[in-house]
């Protein structure tokens, strides 16, 4: 496994790869990995010849009051992790090689950025089409491979792709989550033991309201409103938003479809868990 820690030492990787005609496909990640990184990981090996991931923790996507500097890190560990699954290389660009000095140019996907996450994260959203706008140009990949844990950001990436000509195929892949059902996250470290017994909930909370669509009940206020119901019982939990939207445009929906989607964010105790639901 190759360590790429510059531009021009990944752009002479990538070369000598597409010189051999060899599939890319690409992991985007901010590190601290987990099962949920090492399946983006296990499906481009299925894909691609050669498997690309990034560790960059990149601080335009975290406003001032954000953890960027308590984000978890832990390169070593994610190096040998990475070795074991035979990841062929790892780009580890430090910030001045992605944000020079002077830097300013930005990109926004309007109306999708400032809606569900990126109400409460106004500049979150900026930050990761960039910084993916960014990678896409330095690795060049085939194959991209995004979480639907971060489902808000797999359907900005997509649009991005298609608006700005990116010839790259977006693959998305289910949530990995813990025994408890709980959403593998980077920052579930964050959580005390009292807050990890309360946080499965809130994937509970929407499997509930999804059985609840099964059996007829179509009404996303009232799908929304059991959700909220069942989150009250806890008293670390705090939602921050709920919302069921069209799974393609991200538009919220006033009756739920089989092509809908429930989003939801909510603080556990200071920590914010987000997590998501598909009604097909
Ligand atoms: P991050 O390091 O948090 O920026 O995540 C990097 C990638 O891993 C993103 O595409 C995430 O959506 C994905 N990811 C994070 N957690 C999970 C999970 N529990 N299941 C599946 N993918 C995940």
């Amino acid at each position: 496994m190759v360590i790429l820690r510059t531009i021009k030492q990944a752009s002479d990787f990538i070369n000598t790869c597409k010189s051999k005609n060899k599939v890319i496909g690409f992991v985007p990640t901010m590190g601290a990995l987990h099962e949920g990184h090492f399946s983006l990981v296990r499906k481009a090996f299925k894909e691609c010849d050669i498997v690309i991931t990034s560790i960059f923790i990149n601080p335009a996507q975290f406003s001032k009051n954000e953890d960027l500097s308590k984000y978890p890190r832990d390169f070593n560990k994610d190096k040998k992790e990475l070795e074991e699954l035979k990841v062929n290389a790892i780009f580890v660009p430090n910030e001045t090689a992605i944000y020079p000095k002077g830097y300013l140019t930005y990109v926004t996907v309007d109306g999708m950025s400032n809606i569900l996450c990126g109400v409460t994260r106004p500049t979150h959203f900026r930050g990761v089409a960039t910084v993916v706008t960014k990678l896409f140009n330095i690795i060049k990949p085939d194959f991209a491979y995004f979480g639907e844990k971060d489902f808000q950001q797999t359907v900005i990436i997509k649009k991005l792709v298609r608006d700005l000509n990116f010839d790259i195929n977006i693959k998305t892949v289910s949530i990995v989550r813990e025994k408890s059902m709980l959403a593998l996250s980077s920052r579930n470290v964050y959580l005390s033991d009292r807050e990890r017994e309360d946080a499965p909930a809130i994937y509970k909370s929407l499997k509930i309201a999804k059985e609840e669509f099964v059996k007829g009940e179509v009404s996303s206020s009232i799908l929304v409103n059991i959700i909220k119901n069942n989150i009250s019982n806890y008293k670390t939990l705090k939602i921050d938003y709920v919302s069921i939207v069209d799974s393609d445009t991200l538009t919220p929906v006033e009756t739920a479809t089989k092509h809908s989607r429930i989003l939801i964010a909510c603080y556990c105790g200071a920590t914010r868990l987000i997590d998501n639901i598909s009604l097909k």
